[in-house]
């Protein structure tokens, strides 16, 4: 497998992929909410996608050196529609734009440290690959994701609390002109579903404004899915810089990294003093799905009333089942992103999240695959609702959901 995060014990293969359903080799079909861990948006094979992906093959397909029409054409598309979008590189992945991100913002401050949040996942590079799902005791303290990253690596990351501005603001306390920047999912997804509070948000600018920090919004989940303008949209906050990946080309490999002018000026290959390389970055294939993508959703903003109104009716069925079975459980989410915490609410911050029952949300998932309906069994993973689920998939579903949790009850 090529990825440590796609074993989960059970071997799946997969053999096709179409709209909202994915199928096995043994001929099994799933209606997918897994959604290659957020990266199928619209739906598998999304046709307007993969049109785009099929033209540019004919086109130039890469030549190293100047720039090509799509790479443009997607850096111009990106600064119309995010809020915080003066300039914006390609990269190839996630994990690319968020260590250009860091490095950019250890270069403009000069200072060594970043922080970023237990439960928070940016990437599997070494200025960030610690502290995600942490185990109690190890939660907030010293906790990488890997064996063989420096061990001035980990230390040079802070880790606060989410929804806690006062666990941000100790640490700035604590190590004066020395934090680069904060870096954040505006929505912790690789914990389910933690929702900021406005306060928290505006707090998190404030402080870094104040303390001459970078504010990093990495939207490699929330970008696109929950807003065009992804969710620094929503919340009504520009951050200085923002990374992006994922659902942004429909399952296409595509990462970025967007932000001020001045800030983004450090990657300029002829002026710059920031190193930005990557032989595949810009990929005309890969820019066209995510122009493709992004221009669907342009012309569609019924896909976020859609995909908003059936997360909606999927926490709310959701909590109507635990509440009539009695089962301690809450749902969790924003527009299309779905969980279900086996805790009771309040879920704010990663504290909350360690009172969760993880036997008991990796049984529910693995019941709803075992009927056919694909969440991750791994504790915390979230659901994602694409731009090919209808109406009755999740009613469906909500009827699936009531014979498992009345199982585990
Ligand atoms: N940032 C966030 C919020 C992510 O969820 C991920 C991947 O799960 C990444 C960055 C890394 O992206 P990639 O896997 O494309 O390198």
């Amino acid at each position: 497998m090529n990825s440590s995060t796609r074993y989960i014990g059970e071997p799946y293969a997969f053999v096709a992929a179409d709209g909202a359903y994915v199928t096995d080799a043994d001929g099994r079909r799933y209606l997918d909410y897994h959604a290659a861990f957020g990266a199928i948006l619209l739906g598998h094979n999304a046709p307007e996608v993969n049109d785009a992906a099929r033209a540019a093959m004919d086109g130039v397909d890469l030549t190293g050196l100047g720039v090509t029409e799509l790479e443009v054409a997607l850096a111009e598309r990106i600064v119309e529609v995010i809020p915080s979008a003066e300039q914006m590189i390609a990269t190839m992945s996630g994990s690319e734009a968020t260590a250009q991100a860091i490095r950019l913002a250890r270069a403009v401050t000069d200072r060594d440290l970043i922080i970023k949040f237990q439960g928070g996942f940016h990437g599997w590079h070494d200025a960030v690959a610690r502290n995600v799902i942490s185990a109690p005791d190890k939660a907030y303290g010293r906790d990488p994701l890997s064996k063989g990253i420096l061990a001035q690596a980990v230390d040079s990351t802070l880790i606060a609390e989410f929804n806690d501005l006062d666990s941000v603001v100790d640490l700035f306390d604590r190590y004066p002109d020395r934090i680069a920047a904060v870096i954040l999912e505006p929505i912790p997804h690789n914990v389910g579903a933690l929702v900021p509070t406005k306060d928290f948000a505006q707090g998190l600018r404030d402080v870094t404004q104040e303390r001459g920090a970078i504010l990093v919004f990495d939207e490699v989940i929330t970008g696109f899915r929950h807003a065009l303008g992804g969710y620094q949209e929503v919340l009504g906050i520009v951050p200085d810089i923002t990374t992006f990946g994922k659902g942004m080309a429909n399952g296409f490999p595509i990462g970025g990294v967007a932000g001020r002018r001045d800030l983004m000026e450090h990657f300029n290959g002829r002026t710059g003093d920031v190193l930005m390389a990557g032989t595949f970055n810009g990929s005309p294939v890969a820019c066209a799905a995510a122009l493709a993508t992004i221009d669907y959703l342009k012309a569609h903003p019924d896909f976020y009333e859609r995909t908003h109104g059936f997360g909606e009716r999927m926490r709310q069925g959701l909590a109507d089942i635990v509440t009539e079975l009695e089962i301690e459980a809450t749902p969790a989410g924003f527009g299309g992103v779905f969980a279900l915490y086996f805790t009771k609410a309040p879920v704010l911050g990663y504290r909350d999240l360690m009172r969760n029952n993880d036997a008991a949300y990796v049984a529910f998932h693995r019941g709803m695959t075992e009927r056919g309906f694909l969440m991750l069994p791994m504790s915390l993973k979230r659901n994602h609702i694409s731009g090919a689920h209808t109406s009755e998939e999740i009613d469906r579903t909500l009827e699936a959901a009531r014979e498992v949790l009345t199982e585990l009850r």
